[in-house]
């Protein structure tokens, strides 16, 4: 039986490994199950520009109502999901959410602003990414200048030449780009500036740095002056602090997101922020203006 389904994985014995080859595949299966049951959200976390203190994006992030587990966060499905193929369809379905979302928001006269997608390496891998871009742009009407996708400098640099034709189609279909997780991957900056990428986000384990440790603090500083430098915009992600803020604030970082603003918030509470921002989110801002 085990030779017909494609031979077992493992020539010796190891009950670690059954129990390990059991969990994963009951994660895939659960999954599966899970992507027709519905039991998939997409949440919704604010992006601020730091001049002005008004919302200027939004970026969607899934999240799993698994049975009998809660709110399940990325981190415990994204990998198995890429490993099974999985993330096709469960990216696919994230992507024509986000996209009906906002323009279920439009349509009730709400000032949108662009709504951000995550896009796995996998996903990047498969050229029929652009069609699902383009038939969601198609069906919801929306206009391409609210959208924008994500994808880490990691999945960019992994097959540059690959990534440059994607992102030139996708850029085509009038999507505007974003790198995230900038700093952690390995960027070629004579590539970087031939990609049809507006916008880097600085991951957060430097923002997270930016107070204790000089390194970090040099980071985002040196990514802020390479993205205004190329033109790009910049975006810190993580903002948890005002002193963060602050020094955000004061290098020029155009937008920030993190919990001193919001944590991702399920559509309806993410609908709050589309009349501006609430009240801590703005004493924030003006914390910055007054210089208190
Ligand atoms: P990411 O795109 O870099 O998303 C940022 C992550 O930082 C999110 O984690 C967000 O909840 C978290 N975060 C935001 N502000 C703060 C903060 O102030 N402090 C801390 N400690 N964390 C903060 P999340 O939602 O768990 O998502 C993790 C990753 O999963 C994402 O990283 C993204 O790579 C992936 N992902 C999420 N949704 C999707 C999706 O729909 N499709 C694909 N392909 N990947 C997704
Ligand atoms: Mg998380
Ligand atoms: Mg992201
Ligand atoms: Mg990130």
């Amino acid at each position: 039986r085990g030779k017909i389904a494609g031979g077992r994985r493992y020539t010796f014995h190891s009950p670690e490994l059954d129990t390990w080859s059991h969990d994963r595949l009951s994660l895939e299966s659960a999954l599966r199950h899970g992507l027709v049951k519905g039991e998939f959200e997409v949440f919704y976390q604010p992006q601020i520009n730091l001049a002005s203190g008004n919302l200027t994006g939004l970026e969607s992030l899934i999240r799993w109502h698994r049975p009998g587990s809660g709110l399940v966060q990325p981190e415990a499905f994204i990998p198995a999901a890429e490993a099974s193929g999985i993330i096709h369809g469960l990216g696919d379905w994230a992507i024509i959410e986000a996209m009906e979302q906002l323009a279920r928001w439009s349509r009730e006269g709400l000032a949108t602003v662009p709504v951000a997608i995550n896009l796995s390496a996998r996903q990047c891998a498969d050229t029929s990414i652009v069609d699902t871009l383009r038939k969601g742009l198609a069906d919801s009407g929306l206009a391409p200048s609210l959208l924008k996708v994500e994808l880490t400098e990691s999945t960019a640099m992994r097959d540059a030449g690959l990534a440059a034709d994607l992102l030139q189609d996708i850029h085509g279909l009038g999507f505007s780009i974003a790198l995230d997780d900038f700093g952690t991957g390995h960027s070629s900056l004579a590539l970087l500036q031939r990609l049809s990428i507006s916008e880097l986000k600085i991951d957060q384990r430097f923002v997270n740095g930016i107070d204790d440790n000089g390194n970090d603090a040099a980071i985002v500083r040196g990514a802020i002056a390479l993205a205004h430098g190329l033109d790009m915009r910049v975006v810190a992600e993580g903002v948890e602090t005002q002193s963060q803020l602050r020094f955000l604030s004061e290098h020029g970082c155009d937008a920030a997101q993190g919990y001193l603003f919001a944590q991702p918030l399920p559509a309806d509470e993410a609908r709050n922020w589309l009349s501006g921002p609430p009240p801590h989110a703005l004493h924030a801002i003006r914390r910055l203006a007054g210089g208190l």
